[in-house]
């Protein structure tokens, strides 16, 4: 397992991560398996989509819309006020899991690995597991 630190900037923010990961899988010299990218934390995710500027802004404000800050008397605000951000991250994923194949991550096209920050700024860390032959 490789531990990746970031720092992110802003409340919520999504960094591709597909390069670190792609360099990874070929360090490793595995030709097929599967590589795992993760986060330890409760108020992040991982998640793969498009790169294109629009989308991952629509993407942002719709997290907003599903999970709003404000409007519910959200329990948890009650220890450290970051309800709307552990409750988005729930309704994500805090991995994933790619196939590997011919030495690399079998992404599409239009496909790309992004750490999910959802209650920035902050440090952060993610794993990339790989297993294979
Ligand atoms: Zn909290």
């Amino acid at each position: 397992m490789k531990t990746v630190e970031i720092k992110t900037d802003h409340k919520m923010e999504l960094v591709d991560i597909t390069e670190e990961v792609r360099r990874e899988v070929e360090r490793s010299g595995v030709g097929e398996g599967l590589v795992n990218v993760y986060t330890r934390h409760t108020t992040a995710s991982i998640v793969i989509n498009e790169d294109e500027e629009g989308l991952l802004k629509d993407f942002l404000a719709s997290l907003q819309r599903i999970v709003p800050d404000d409007i519910y008397n959200y329990l948890h605000n009650r220890i450290d006020n970051n309800a709307s951000s552990h409750i988005r991250s729930l309704i994500l994923s805090p991995g994933v899991c790619i196939p590997i194949t011919a030495g690399g991550p079998w992404l599409g096209t239009w496909q790309s690995i992004f750490f999910l920050e959802l209650d920035g700024p902050r440090r952060r860390s993610f794993a990339i597991t790989i297993l294979g032959e």
